[in-house]
């Protein structure tokens, strides 16, 4: 066949006692008495049905990709991979298995960003980084060898890195992905769980700078996740080693803590020579974090590609672009685009609510938030901003009449759909059939088109909900919101554990969504250029948090823009080739004169 291309087996997917085996019934080499599709065999456990396993030589690839079509549980993939990768992979997990092609560089004293999917081998690629992995250079049958890896990157940045990974030299620090699941690895308090990694002796100040120092004698399973993931950075931050791999800062922290965390990562690099690696998807931060970037493309779950380095904001604005300049490659039919100028006109709508100003404490001493009276249209999306613990999903819950406001009159009940920020879906029970219990609409053509297909839905549907990861989680709890009938939706945080298409994808779905059901949706969010994309109109909540809160009317765009971005004292500039906006330096020119200006945001 194409020599170019592969054939992925999901081997959690394939289940050929369900099926009977129709991709080899109707693979076209094999019914010329080929054998293209065979049967695993030997791998497969006694009684076991065989799974099956596709000769890449003698598969016509992609242009058949009759068994694609074929097998009922979506477990093979053809691909042609792009004529432009040449080189064989760094690491093949197995016959008919993921692929990676190309390594991250790290740099001493550089921040070093991959800006890509999830399920593209960002992972794979940092085990064998950190030694854990020996790249088998796609000689899975036959692995090669550190020696044979050595000579494979002679002459390359990373020969003398590699080097001191086999001469086992390299330590390595990490921050996991997903925090929320720190609480099922450990318990004890948080001080417990910090006390053996203070290599540098830094943590008070670490802990300080992070704001959680009140946090150290509390249960790690008491924490909220905007602590959790706080902690899991310092954990990994006071470590003394040669290599920091950071897999995601931002989940759970508001604008100023993600500043915080990206400030205290450039340091390591800067002060301390340290290698620094960042899987980042909230662009701001990533822009404002890294050195250097590689992009990651390529097919989830079947291939990646690691670019080689480019600046941030050229890896950043081809991205976006959907194509990749030195790489000859397009990773996307279209450019995510955002509005320069003039934001969003909103145009005149129905009313939903008219509030009074609202004031509510939880008691005496306690926390307490003033709301501005205001008016929530129909069919718009509000954007909500603000750092964590002011009082939003307080305002929400006296939206919904599930909590009295001290004063002002607020007699109404909407009701309101809510996607908490942390998603608690841990039922035994199959993806379809959660979906299911809230709305008889799966499985319409509506329901496919607006809300699995934009959520990538499908391939998880059958899957048990425990065993879906954050990302999959986060999709599945924005479904289950938008699925319910309800007068509002709020959405707490919709962003977290998504990559940058699964964002953008989610943007779309929830502003079709208000579009075409008359719908009012609320987004909690602290990407920046999500609530851009998302908006029409901004609430900007502001004051101490767990303290006093601030709640403002509903604003336009730009003056929203303005009021929360003052507060943070924050400007962004535009890049000038993709209008995307950029967090200007502290002190700058140009942030000294949008801050004249009073134009923080669309200057
Ligand atoms: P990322 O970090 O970009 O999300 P990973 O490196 O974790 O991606 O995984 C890339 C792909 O490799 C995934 O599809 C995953 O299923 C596959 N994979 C990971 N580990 C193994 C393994 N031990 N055997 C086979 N496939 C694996
Ligand atoms: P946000 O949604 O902006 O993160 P919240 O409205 O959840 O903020 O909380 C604001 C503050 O009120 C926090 O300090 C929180 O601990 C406190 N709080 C929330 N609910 C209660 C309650 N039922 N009793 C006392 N304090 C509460
Ligand atoms: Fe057979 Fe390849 Fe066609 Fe699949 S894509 S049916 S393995 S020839």
């Amino acid at each position: 066949m194409a020599d170019d291309s592969i054939a992925v087996v999901d081997l959690e997917r394939c289940q050929p006692d369900r099926c009977n085996y129709e991709c080899k019934n109707y693979c076209p080499p094999n019914r010329t008495g080929k054998e293209c599709i065979t049967l695993r065999g030997d791998d497969a456990d006694e009684g076991e049905p065989d799974q099956v396993h596709i000769s890449e030589e003698i598969c016509l690839g992609e242009t058949c990709g009759i068994c694609v079509e074929k097998c009922p549980f979506d477990a093979i993939e053809i691909i042609n991979l792009p004529q432009e990768l040449e080189d064989d992979p760094v690491h093949r997990y197995g016959e008919n298995a993921f692929s990676l092609y190309g390594l991250p560089v790290p740099l001493e004293g550089q921040v070093t960003g991959i800006l890509g999917p999830n399920g593209i081998g960002k992972t794979t690629a940092v085990k064998a980084l950190a030694g854990e992995l020996a790249p088998n250079l796609g000689r899975h049958a036959d692995p090669p060898g550190w020696d044979a890896v050595l000579d494979a990157y002679r002459g390359t940045e990373l020969q003398d890195y590699l080097a001191d990974v086999r001469d086992g030299e390299v330590s390595v620090a990490r921050k996991p992905q997903y925090v929320d699941k720190i609480p099922d690895q450990f318990d004890g308090s948080t001080e417990q769980l910090l006390e053996n990694v203070d290599e540098r002796g830094v943590l008070d100040d670490l802990l300080e700078r992070l704001d959680i120092e009140h946090v150290r004698e509390q249960d790690i399973d008491s924490l909220s996740g905007g602590e959790l993931q706080r902690v899991a950075l310092v954990a990994c931050l006071a470590r003394d080693v040669d290599f920091y791999f950071i897999d995601e800062i931002t989940p759970y922290l508001d604008i100023s803590q993600r500043v915080k965390a990206a400030r205290l990562i450039q340091e390591m690099a800067e002060e301390h020579g340290k290698s620094m690696l960042v899987v980042e998807h909230d662009l701001a931060i990533l822009d404002l974090v890294a050195d250097n970037l590689h992009v990651a493309y390529g097919e989830p779950g079947a291939y990646g590609v690691i670019t080689s380095p480019k600046s941030v904001r050229n890896g950043i604005n081809e991205y976006l672009k959907g194509y990749l300049d030195n790489e000859n490659m397009r990773i996307r039919p279209n450019a995510i685009e955002f509005e320069e100028h003039a934001p969003r006109q909103v145009s005149r709508a129905d009313t939903l609510v008219e509030y009074p100003d609202i004031s509510k404490s939880y008691g005496e001493g306690e926390f307490s938030l003033d709301v501005e009276g205001g008016t929530i249209r129909e069919n718009e999306v509000l954007g909500i901003v603000g750092p964590n613990g002011i009082g939003k999903s307080t305002f929400a819950q006296l939206l919904a009449g599930r909590l009295e406001p001290d004063e002002g009159e607020a007699d109404f009940d909407l009701d309101i759909a809510y996607k908490p920020q942390y998603i608690e879906i841990d039922q035994p029970m199959r993806t379809d059939s959660f979906l299911r219990s809230i709305t008889d609409r799966v499985g319409s053509s509506y329901w496919n088109t607006e809300i699995a297909q934009p959520l990538q839905l499908d391939r998880i549907m059958e899957q048990q909900l425990t065993d879906l990861s954050g990302g999959e989680r986060q999709r599945v709890a924005i479904a289950a919101c938008l699925s319910e009938t309800a007068d509002l939706y709020l959405l707490d945080e919709p962003s977290a554990y998504l990559d940058v298409e699964q964002r953008v994808r989610a943007t779309n779905a929830i502003r079709r969504f208000a579009e075409q059901q008359d719908a009012t949706v609320m987004v909690i969010d602290h990407d920046i250029y999500m609530i851009d994309l998302l908006a029409d109109r901004l609430m900007v909540f502001d004051g101490e948090p767990a303290v006093h809160g601030r709640a403002s009317e509903p604003k336009g765009m730009r003056d929203g823009m303005n009021d929360f971005l003052a507060n943070l004292d924050i400007t962004f500039r535009r890049d000038e080739n993709v209008g995307r906006p950029r967090i200007n330096k502290p002190g700058s020119q140009l942030d000294k004169e949008q801050k004249k200006q009073g134009e923080y945001y669309y200057s």
